[in-house]
């Protein structure tokens, strides 16, 4: 199948899981997880109308953005290094994966410079799982408050990646206790006001449980794209 055609069948399946939960599919954003692909491959997806994707790799991203002639909306992913945070603050509408104020103290910094305001999600290792990154579900608060009082970033929401599981279905308590997490910090007004608060769980073989447990942006690049060679 054409990625055209997988994007037709994500958003159907989308859309429908949405409205059998009581959810509406306006309400989630698909980020096509383009790493691995070339430049080609987002080109063929813009071209059939998607406009959002996600990066792991920032000298990778930076080569094909710049081989694009329009200008998508891209959100980071994978792990950022501090010493590419000034070209990740330069080239990305979201940065999903902080993790660390350090890290958030060093794209405000390059962020002031430019004059830029930019989204941000805090990455959660709610699985407290030791492969992955992420903070641990009882300092994210701490953290919360901390890029609070940084001006140049916004904190929109948080993200996850649920340790690896035998099935779909064994990530559901993780995603949940994420989305009670939010809840939590939402609360306490600690993200920022101006937006909706976004949680960014589900990839390609687990979004529909994502969806049931609230995901407002899904991460999916193999049920895109096709599988990834390295
Ligand atoms: C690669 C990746 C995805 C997409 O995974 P698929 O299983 O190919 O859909 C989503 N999120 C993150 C953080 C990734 O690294």
């Amino acid at each position: 199948m054409s990625i055209a055609e997988n994007l037709a069948q994500i958003h159907q399946e989308v859309a429908s899981i949405a409205t059998s939960c009581g959810r509406s599919p306006e309400d989630i954003k698909i980020v096509a997880v383009s790493k691995r692909f070339p430049a080609e491959a987002i080109k063929e997806a813009c071209k059939a109308g998607h406009m959002l994707f996600g990066e792991n790799y920032i000298q990778e991203a930076e080569k094909k953005i710049e081989k694009l002639d329009n200008k998508p909306f891209f959100h980071f992913i994978g792990h950022l290094q501090r010493n590419k945070a000034k070209i990740a603050a330069r080239l990305f509408d979201c940065i999903e994966t902080v993790d660390s104020l350090k890290l958030a103290k060093s794209l405000n910094g390059h962020l002031e410079k430019e004059g830029k305001v930019l989204k941000i999600l805090l990455q959660v290792n709610i699985g407290e799982d030791p492969n992955k990154a992420g903070t641990a579900e009882q300092d994210t608060e701490q953290l919360l408050r901390e890029v609070k009082e940084l001006p140049n970033l916004r904190a929109i929401g948080l993200m996850t990646m649920p340790p690896l599981t035998a099935t779909p279905e064994e990530a559901r308590p993780y995603f949940r206790n994420l989305k009670m997490l939010s809840e939590r910090l939402a609360l306490q007004g600690l993200f920022d006001s101006q937006h909706k608060v976004e949680l960014s769980m589900g990839m390609s073989a687990d979004f529909p449980i994502a969806i049931e447990e609230g995901a407002t942006i899904i991460r999916i690049g193999t049920a895109i794209f096709g599988t990834r060679n390295y």
